[in-house]
């Protein structure tokens, strides 16, 4: 079997970056001989999750875990960026904190509250309970005037509460569906008439999405590696299914034991593999050194 690999597989900017960050924390906390934490999952992989488990960082979904007899300790904000709220807890508590968050959802929180500031209501376009939407929301304690849409209902509800006289700013989760936001910043825009659309989506998904979709279309399957839980993961593969109608979506070459998969695979020439952003290049050339064989 023929593999294709683009060249822009692997990690993005932004979690790499967060990773740095996790090594410096872990290694700060060891020679201050204190602990040290994450607040969230980190990145959205497992296996690389795992891995900075063992080396000593403790995963919390809140400050509150912390138990109360740790004094100092040294925080590490995920690449997903937290609630203002809960850096002000962290602080509270005399913790020192390390953000982690990627440049581009920061970016949108800079938006957030310059809308604000401007006394514009803000409408976040979010999957409802992701990490990343519930920073968005959290940016401000102004949190009356920032609207969450994540469907068609809230997004007719979200338009009725919305005074006519406001204007309104629209930023979105940096991987909501691209379809999803053009059908809701539209909508928004026809019903409010002062409303700014920013795009927040992330580029760079956009980007590999984009230059990937030629070679969809020229090979027999598409494989997509990364966690059934990671956004841009899975926009990529429903994306890609445009283009080639064997697309499948794998978390990592474990997935690929399985005898039915195998034989599936069996049937294909020539296969894109291609990964989300929390997808390590280690894995995808794992990967492709088992279906060079299948
Ligand atoms: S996918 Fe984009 S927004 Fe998310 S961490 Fe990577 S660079 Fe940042």
């Amino acid at each position: 079997m023929e593999v294709i690999i683009p060249k822009s597989v692997g990690f993005c900017h932004g979690v790499k970056k967060t990773l740095l960050l996790a090594d410096k924390v872990i290694k700060d906390s060891k020679d201050l001989g204190i602990p040290c934490y994450c607040i969230g999952k980190l990145i959205h992989n497992p296996k690389v999750v795992s891995a900075f488990k063992e080396k000593g960082l403790n995963l919390i979904s809140s400050v509150e875990e912390i138990h109360k007899d740790i004094k100092s300790a040294l925080v590490l904000i995920s690449a997903h960026g937290c609630a203002n709220s809960v850096k002000k807890t962290i602080t509270e508590r005399g913790f020192e904190f390390t953000d982690g968050s990627c440049v581009n959802i920061r970016r949108t929180q800079k938006k957030i509250l310059d809308a604000l500031k401007h006394n514009r209501a803000v409408i976040v376009l979010g999957i409802e309970g992701h990490s990343e939407t519930v920073t968005l929301m959290g940016t401000s304690e102004d949190d009356m005037n920032v609207f969450l849409v994540y469907d068609d209902i809230s997004l007719k509800n979200v338009i009725q509460k919305i005074p006519d006289s406001k204007s309104v700013t629209v930023v979105c989760q940096t991987t909501f569906p691209p379809s999803l936001f053009e059908k809701y910043s539209s909508e928004i825009k026809l019903a409010i008439k002062d409303t700014e659309i920013v795009d927040s989506i992330c580029n760079i998904c956009i980007k590999r999405m984009n230059s990937y979709k030629k070679f969809a279309s020229e090979t027999d399957a598409v494989m997509v590696i990364g966690s059934k839980n990671s956004e841009n993961t899975k926009n990529m593969a429903s994306f890609l299914s445009d283009f080639n109608s064997n697309v499948y979506l794998i978390e990592d070459v474990s997935d690929l034991s399985d005898s039915n998969v195998k034989n599936e695979l069996s049937r294909f020439k020539k296969v894109l593999l291609c990964s989300g952003t929390s997808t390590p290049l280690d894995e995808v050339l794992t990967v492709s050194d088992n279906l060079i064989l299948v």
